[in-house]
């Protein structure tokens, strides 16, 4: 680590000359001293005070005068300016920036603040009002649209009609019992094996050989020493220079190999059943159908290796209401005390018949 002396500039208040080198006490043009509002920077090219001068730098910060506000070498007994003793100083060059920066950001702070209160207030008043108030109207307007179609088709209606048609319709399955060829991996009861073989049952994955794959990989390798600088104020017009070293490092890529297994699918073989078997299949479902209120199971005719199976059966009234007509599904028992042009009670509701007679229709 490398020490260097810096020396600093600074600008005259009173008769704005510019960059006036920091170990320059006092104004070149109007001679006034270095004091209190005074700060130290460091110009676009660093000037480096000798090396045998440097030592008398960076051995603390300039005092400041009492009564005239002057800086002064920390070596000085008695003020450049005005004679007045060390020993009064209260503040150097540290503290004295200090106070007065703080000063400042406080009266800057102050004056943000007013000039923030009287504008956000005014912001914030005309935006709620503005905006949101339309477009709560448009969104509750639009609520009541919604909900006002839905209740209208909702809404139950009633109508005094009469039936103008009761139907019915009936059906029976006619089963046969029929050989039926089938296989699968056990013969169940009853079936005749015909045949068997080997057959893919199912697949396992299995390890089949290793292939080499590559890929790249990155790595951070040391690539020597790098300086960089870093500089402090001395508070005395001057500052301290220091050289550091860190490590540097950089990125290099290199091909990695692996091996990566690499799997096959081998089929597992069972034996397989191939059978006839009997079997109960419909054959062909026998219907009737009616518009009176004597409703019968369609005639069976069977062979002899026929059996009934599965029943079905549907009943309904034909009832309108203004113009449209509606198709009512009814139990058979509710369905037996009606006939057409009976006189009837509708509820009509979501463009379905919800009651007859004020009982509630099954819904299918
Ligand atoms: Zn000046
Ligand atoms: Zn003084």
């Amino acid at each position: 680590m490398a020490r260097r002396i810096v020396e600093g500039l600074w600008d005259c208040p009173y008769c704005d000359t510019r960059a006036i080198g920091g170990l320059t006490k006092s104004c070149p043009c109007c001679g006034h001293p270095q004091d209190t509002d005074t700060r130290f920077y460091i110009g676009k090219e660093k000037k480096y005070v000798e090396e045998d001068l440097a030592s008398q730098y960076g051995q603390g910060p300039d005092w400041v005068c009492p009564y005239c506000k002057s800086l002064n070498r920390i070596r000085f007994q008695y003020c450049a300016a005005c004679g007045a003793p060390k020993e009064e100083s209260e503040d150097n060059y540290f503290s004295s920036s200090e106070k007065q920066d703080a000063i400042k950001a406080e009266k800057e702070a102050k004056i943000a603040a007013m000039a923030g209160e009287s504008s956000g207030s005014i912001n914030s008043d005309s935006g709620s009002r503005g905006g949101g108030g339309r477009k709560s109207v448009f969104l509750i307007v639009a609520l009541l649209a919604i909900v006002g179609i839905l209740i209208f088709n909702l809404w139950p209606r009633h109508y005094k009609t009469e039936i103008t048609t009761a139907a019915w319709a009936r059906s029976t399955d006619v089963e046969a019992l029929r050989t039926v060829q089938e296989s699968d991996w056990t013969i169940p009861a009853g079936g005749r094996k015909t045949d068997s073989r080997l057959e893919v049952h199912h697949y396992v994955q299995v390890l089949d050989h290793y292939e080499t794959r590559s890929r790249q990989v990155s790595e951070q390798v040391y690539d020597g020493e790098e300086t960089y600088t870093t500089l402090s104020n001395n508070g005395d017009g001057t500052f301290t220079e220091e050289t550091h070293s860190r490590p540097k490092y950089r990125t290099e890529y290199r091909t990695e190999y692996y091996e990566e297994p690499v799997y096959r699918s081998d089929p597992v073989f069972e034996t397989k059943y191939y059978y006839d078997i009997d079997r109960w299949i419909v054959d062909r479902t026998e219907k009737s159908s009616g518009a009176d209120s004597e409703p019968y199971w369609p005639e069976l005719t069977l062979a002899e290796n026929e059996r009934e199976g599965q029943r079905y059966e549907v009943y309904n009234v034909v009832v309108k209401s203004e113009d449209k007509s509606y198709t009512v599904y009814l139990p058979f028992d509710w369905w037996s005390e009606l006939k057409a042009g009976d006189k009837v009670e509708i509820t009509v509701s979501g463009g379905k018949v919800k009651k007859l007679n004020d009982r509630t229709v099954p819904q299918q």
